[in-house]
């Protein structure tokens, strides 16, 4: 049995990661501020007795005896991480020095959630992780990227100058059961409107691209990542390779819904990424993993959530 701290674990990832190791038989430890997570993702494991809920803000110092330390904690949704860009770049700088700071105390493993966004807007395509990305600085998405920026820096820094067993993971888009419904991220927002029979609001004009991983399948790489052999701290990317235009999943997701939904194009945000597909052969060589539910199927599970959701 372990003992694991799950940092943003009432979110829409942290809560999977929690079933998991409840499952498993570890004991968790989830905190979360509750900033853009809920209770009512972990509802059903609060009384277990293996399983821990504190409120607490990771800006702050913690103090908890764990063996590993999954650090998800931070908005991950473009209007949330920009509703107070500040608090956007504590959450990912404080946080992780907090969580580094408690690692080294404790002689914990650590994982970094990490973001496709470190790539920005890339100029090289499928991305490798090796590629040193192409990132606005003073953008209004720079709070995150640069944010997870630093935090990869930090933790390597931590893992040089003080052994910390570090790893990370770099996350594209994910999507699945319990992402928030007003979370504005673009699976939720066209499924919400598909099944409100409300207009389809593409940003731009749908041609740039997103790889969509379902949830499951990106759990199962980040535990792998974490467990993988000592001298392994990645970056590596996890994603599902399948590329689709803004555009193609709209009209997919009106498909599977057979919503009257109708597409409505609005302005797209500024430095909102062009294209984007995970080059994933380090996650298959290292974890030996590869996603397994493609697109249909993963948005066709969502949609039951959802519906259920908003009890429509
Ligand atoms: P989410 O918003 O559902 O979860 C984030 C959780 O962190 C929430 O429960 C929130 O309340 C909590 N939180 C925020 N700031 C906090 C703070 N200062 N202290 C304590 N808790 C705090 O988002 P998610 O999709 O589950 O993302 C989880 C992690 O994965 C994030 O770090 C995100 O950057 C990363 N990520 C996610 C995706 C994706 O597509 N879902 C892609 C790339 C990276
Ligand atoms: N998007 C959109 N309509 C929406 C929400 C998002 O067209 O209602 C677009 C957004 O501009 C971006 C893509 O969908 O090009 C993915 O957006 P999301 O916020 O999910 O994540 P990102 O990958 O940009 O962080």
């Amino acid at each position: 049995m372990k003992r694991i701290l799950v940092t943003g674990g009432a979110g829409f990832l942290g809560s999977h990661l929690c079933d998991r190791f409840i499952e498993n038989g570890d004991s968790v430890i989830c905190v979360d501020n509750l900033f853009t997570g809920t209770k009512k993702n972990i509802q059903h494991l609060m009384n277990h007795p293996q399983f821990e809920f504190i409120r607490h803000d990771i800006t702050e110092p913690l103090y908890v005896e764990v063996d590993q330390i999954y650090n998800l904690a931070c908005p991950a949704s473009p209007p949330h991480y920009q509703y107070n860009p500040i608090k956007t770049a504590k959450t990912s700088v404080y946080g992780i020095m907090n969580m580094l700071g408690l690692a080294k105390r404790v002689h914990a493993r650590i994982l970094q959630a990490s973001t496709s966004e470190v790539y920005g807007d890339p100029q090289v395509h499928p991305q490798l992780e090796t590629y040193r990305g192409c990132v606005n600085p003073v953008g209004i998405r720079s709070c995150y990227d640069e944010g997870k920026r630093m935090a990869e820096t930090l933790c390597f820094d931590y893992y040089r100058q003080h052994q910390v067993e570090i790893k990370i993971i770099r996350i594209f888009n994910t999507y699945g059961p319990r992402m928030n419904p007003e979370d504005g991220r673009v699976v939720s927002n066209f499924i919400v409107q598909a099944l409100k029979n409300e207009p389809i609001t593409i940003y731009g004009d749908g041609s740039q691209t997103r790889s969509f991983c379902y949830v499951d399948d990106l759990i199962e790489g980040m535990i792998r990542l974490m467990n993988s052999r000592k001298d392994f701290q990645g970056p590596v990317n996890i994603g599902n390779p399948g590329e689709f235009t803004v555009l193609q999943l709209a009209n997919k997701i009106i498909e599977l819904t057979g919503s009257k939904s109708e597409i409505t194009y609005r302005p797209l945000p500024s430095d909102d990424p062009v294209q984007r597909r995970p080059v994933i052969e380090l996650a298959k060589k290292e974890l030996d993993w590869k996603p397994t539910i493609q697109l249909e199927e993963g948005l066709k599970k969502t949609i039951t959530y959802l519906t259920k959701e908003l009890s429509l």
